[in-house]
């Protein structure tokens, strides 16, 4: 018997059927289209069982299967090496075309080199798009071709060019859903992909924050964020539908979108961010790294009620206020000497928000290693950061309960810390 002839659609890191532009053009195809996702065993197998971001991923995928069930079609789920997945596929299918959207980091990009030459090698055609961006790669770049290493001037050419063209085409692809494959695909369960369900889970997005997020962003307690980050990070929400709502709505809230493409692009400009200081001059610095003092900033029991707050919040539920990571991320490097990649780590195991452009990236902006990165003398006041942005310790009481009941002494006195911090950096600063 033949094997049927199909177009693949790989869904990756846009785990929605809405605006999806690489699903869009691959539904126009005139093969049936198999929408496919692979958990890979190269990322899972690192991962605790009860990862919450993978039970994320399975909750988004079982909400895409359901809407494609109107159209007679499953999704196809695999578990496995992603070259040997694609191997099996090759074999059991016709495939004439494979669509997908790119992704940036240097893990995906060899993945995806591999594999589009895997499919090349058997005659398919692959496809890629940009979707996780408004711009992407080179595309926004100082006149001389180079990559902007500042923010401000890189977000002054993000939005002229985004003016020039807004709104950004969106992708309705719903009248061409009949297209899909009609199959009877069994989607797995969490526990047959080798997971299990997490006590914490990814809340949903809230827009009605960003009307006044200029006013109310830094305060914790006012939890007045858009909570939008696992939603962009494993694309259940569509950044050009975002960027489109929020250019008309608040600048502010915009800016924290651009500073997002900004450590993308920095991260694919600059890829040695990850495991590199920015600034290599900064090479020299002489971090105490005492592992005693780390597990008190990870179980959050510094004495400092915001770093502890933030920590504990962090633990308990997978997210840490913006606000707040800037405080924690400081204390770490500053206070307590840490190098800067102890906390992306920890971060990058916790967040269920994890992108690691914009960890690396606000990580290194905290333990000013990085591009336009915090002056080294720039050393938050834990206690006045707290004054400021919880002045009535609604937030930290939230987190710290025995709070009031005589909550621990400090673990390093802020001046002392300061000065050490300051007197360390200066003379591990190569000149
Ligand atoms: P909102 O304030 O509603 O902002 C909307 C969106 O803008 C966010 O969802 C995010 O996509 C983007 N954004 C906002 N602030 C930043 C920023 N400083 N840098 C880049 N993008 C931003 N964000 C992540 O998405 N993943 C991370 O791994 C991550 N690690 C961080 C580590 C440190 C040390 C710090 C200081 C910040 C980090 N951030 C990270 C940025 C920021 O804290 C989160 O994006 C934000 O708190 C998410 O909450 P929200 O969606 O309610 O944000």
């Amino acid at each position: 018997m033949s094997k049927p002839e199909i177009t693949f659609f790989w869904f990756r890191r846009d785990l929605r059927l809405e605006d999806n532009i690489g699903l869009f053009h691959a539904l126009q195809s005139q093969f049936p289209v198999i929408p496919l996702f692979i958990f890979d065993e190269a990322i899972l197998d690192s991962l605790p069982k009860n990862d919450a971001r993978v039970g994320f991923i399975h909750d988004s995928l079982s909400k895409i299967n359901v809407k494609l069930q109107a159209f007679g079609s499953f999704l196809l789920v695999k578990k496995g090496k992603t070259h040997e997945v694609w191997q099996q596929l090759i074999q059991e299918f016709d495939i004439k075309e494979v669509f997908f959207n790119k992704d940036y980091e240097a893990y995906a990009i060899k993945r995806d080199w591999a594999i589009c030459e895997l499919l090349t090698s058997n005659k398919i055609n692959s496809f890629s798009f940009k979707d996780q961006v408004i711009f992407e790669e080179k595309e926004i770049t100082k006149s001389d071709g180079l990559s902007y290493t500042i923010y401000t001037p890189y977000k002054n050419k993000w939005l002229e060019k985004y003016n020039s063209m807004a709104p950004v085409q969106e992708y309705d692809a719903s009248d061409k859903f009949s297209n899909f494959h009609k199959n009877n695909f069994v989607f797995p369960t969490l526990e047959q992909i080798g997971f299990e369900q997490s006590t914490i889970k990814v809340i949903p997005h809230n827009l009605k924050n960003v009307t006044n997020y200029h006013e109310t962003r830094d305060f914790p307690a006012l939890d007045a964020t858009s909570h939008l980050s696992p939603h962009l990070r494993f694309g259940t929400v569509s950044i050009r539908k975002l960027v489109n709502w929020a250019a008309k709505k608040n600048d502010v809230f915009l800016s924290e979108l651009i500073w997002r493409e900004f450590f993308m692009q920095i991260l694919f400009s600059f890829p040695k961010v990850v495991s590199h200081n920015f600034k290599s001059s900064y090479d020299g610095i002489q971090w105490r790294n005492d592992e005693e003092d780390f597990k008190h900033w990870c179980s959050g029991t510094t004495g400092y009620p915001m770093v502890d707050a933030g920590m504990r919040e962090l633990n308990e539920t997978g997210y840490m206020h913006n606000r707040v990571r800037m405080v924690v991320a400081s204390f770490l490097c500053k206070h307590l000497l840490i190098n800067w990649q102890w906390g992306e780590a920890y971060f990058a195991q916790k967040l269920l928000d994890f992108e690691l452009s914009s960890n690396v990236g606000n990580w290194q902006w905290a333990a000013g290693t990085g591009c336009d990165a915090a002056p080294y003398f720039r050393v938050f006041n834990p206690e006045i950061q707290l004054k400021k942005f919880d002045e009535k310790g609604i937030y930290i009481r939230k987190w710290i309960p025995e709070f009031d009941l005589g909550y621990c002494k400090p673990m390093v006195e802020h001046a002392f810390a300061r000065d050490r911090a300051i007197a360390t950096y200066k003379a591990g600063i190569l000149k």
